[in-house]
């Protein structure tokens, strides 16, 4: 398929799955600017978290979240089912394990959108992770997507633009940034950064590669 990254046996190397973690401001564009990479890498994953947010309007259960109770949530930390997990302006939010592994041992590569604090949980866990950090223009025009996005309350939206100076003081702890002034742009900055650590040699699997290289000559 056009697009797809060799991730099994085409040309006798195989790839191993690797996440890609997106961090930003809420209301950086961080949805949009992955929903523009999706169509053009078919073997590029998104983790969809758990959340005890209400869904705004047109979220969708089991699409944009998982929509939980405090209990269910509770529930599924008692059970180990996270891969981390962070409270944001007063919500909880988790990243379900089970997804992330088997997507990645099926050789995909996983993109997940989480905050700060998810982000350097997944970067003691995972340290081959790539970490992205998506950046509005200003925070001027942050503060007018948040108006713009209309879902959230004056509070709720004073508190965001409040977390998100925070935040962009740990850029520093990634590995790239991208400024969203421009989605195509960003988008395509997205994807070509997928596509570089995709080709990273230590990401070969290294015993497939013997097995197809060094088995004598092929005819
Ligand atoms: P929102 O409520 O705007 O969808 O998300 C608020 C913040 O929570 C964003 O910074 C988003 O990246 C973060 N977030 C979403 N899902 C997760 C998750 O599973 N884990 C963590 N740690 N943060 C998340």
């Amino acid at each position: 398929m056009k697009g797809t990254l060799r991730n099994v046996r085409d040309g006798g190397v195989k790839t191993k799955g690797f996440l890609i973690v997106l961090s930003g401001p809420s209301g950086a564009g961080k949805n949009s600017v992955m929903n523009a990479v999706f169509p053009t890498i078919p073997n590029l994953k998104y983790s969809i978290s758990v959340t005890t947010r209400p869904p705004r309007l047109g979220e969708v259960d089991a699409v944009n979240y998982f929509f939980r109770t405090e209990q269910e949530f509770d529930k599924m930390l008692q059970d180990d089912l996270l891969l981390e997990s962070a409270t944001f302006v007063g919500y909880r939010y988790g990243t379900p394990k089970s997804f992330v592994y088997e997507q990645i041992d099926a050789g995909n590569a996983v993109i997940m959108d989480i905050d700060i604090q998810g982000a350097a949980q997944i970067r003691e866990k995972m340290p081959e992770a790539v970490f992205v950090f998506l950046l509005p223009p200003t925070p001027e025009e942050l503060g007018k997507r948040l108006q713009d996005r209309g879902s959230d309350s004056e509070e709720v939206i004073k508190r965001r633009l409040a977390k998100s100076r925070e935040e962009v003081k740990h850029i520093v702890d990634y590995d790239y940034f991208i400024i969203n002034d421009d989605l195509g742009l960003a988008a395509e900055q997205l994807r070509q950064i997928i596509l570089s650590e995709w080709s990273r040699v230590s990401r070969i699997d290294m015993d497939e590669l013997s097995r197809v290289w060094e088995g004598g000559p092929s005819k």
